[in-house]
């Protein structure tokens, strides 16, 4: 399904701004999700409406980013403030989706990494807000993007497998590659939870970062995660440091890690490339180096 060569110049103006719009669109079920998860209520129904007086909300107050401004960000009815996050996760969603579709055509990947790219926006952009509000990561996410990485590896074999001159057929390959990476790198995440408690006789690890982790292997791979733990590991600790610093938090203070998380998962989508070859790199000259080469 690599069809990035027969996408005409001409259209790419309007494919931008048509996948921007169906971000936006897609951010505003987020929004729904957001708010509903954590509450274990559904998803589907009832419809959206105002959580003060119960306002059934109609179409037309409903139109992602527009509504919200149009609306001076208040209810129609009631008149009670509606959050700015409602008018940021569209933004957001929307960004993220254009810029994702902008870099998989920049670079000529296959086009069927839109799919575990856009799944991965979804588990980053519902985790760092959730976990921030709630400080839980919901199985629903989790579970989901673990389901849709073992899917997508089984559709677009093309996502693990460049190579075509394997024995086995490539969709066994694929799901193969996709499934040991989920089950390595929650055993890994696994350890270190249950490592991080039998020493620090706290949870430094929550079950929900473990599935987190688990979905990103399962959509992209592992490095995608050591380098997501690696990130909110160095930036969670400056942000734990800041809090005891200005005297908000005591060092057994906890903080949701899945924000964290989230924002290394994302840099590693759009720069994971590059980190990639840099790290190579680096290792080749400080081996070069050890062994007298330089
Ligand atoms: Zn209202």
């Amino acid at each position: 399904m690599d069809f990035t060569n027969q996408i005409s110049p001409e259209i790419v103006p309007f494919l931008n701004v048509f996948i921007f719009v169906i971000g936006a669109c897609v951010g505003s079920f987020f929004n729904v999700c957001i708010w509903r998860i954590p509450r274990d209520e559904s998803i589907v129904s009832p419809p959206s409406h105002c959580p003060k007086c119960g306002h059934v909300i109609p179409w037309h107050e409903n139109i992602p980013l527009v509504s919200w401004l149009a609306l001076m960000a208040k209810c129609s009815k009631c008149r009670i403030s509606i959050s700015p996050r409602y008018f940021l996760v569209e933004l957001l969603t929307g960004c993220i989706f254009l810029l994702i579709w902008m870099k998989v055509l920049a670079v000529g990947q296959p086009i069927a990494f839109v799919f575990p790219y856009f799944f991965l926006a979804a588990l980053v952009i519902l985790t760092a807000f959730i976990d921030a509000e709630h400080s839980i990561i919901p199985n629903e996410i989790t579970y989901a993007g673990m389901v849709a990485g073992l899917c997508f590896s089984v559709i677009w074999p093309e996502i693990w497998v460049q190579h075509r001159n394997w024995i086995m057929p490539e969709r066994l390959i694929s799901l193969m590659l996709s499934s040991g990476s989920l089950i390595v790198s929650v055993l890994f995440m696994s350890s270190i939870a249950i490592g991080g408690r039998y020493m620090f006789k706290k949870d430094a690890l929550g079950w929900g970062d473990v599935k987190y982790v688990g979905a990103v292997a399962a959509l992209i791979g592992i490095p995608a995660c050591f380098f997501s733990l690696l990130f909110a590991s160095l930036t969670g600790s400056i942000y734990g440091i800041s809090l005891i610093i200005l005297g908000k938090g005591k060092l057994k203070s906890a903080f949701p890690l899945g924000p964290f998380l989230a924002a290394g998962t994302i840099i590693w989508v759009f720069f994971g490339e590059i980190i990639y070859e840099s790290w190579f790199h680096l290792s080749e000259l400080i081996a070069l180096k050890f062994s007298g080469g330089v």
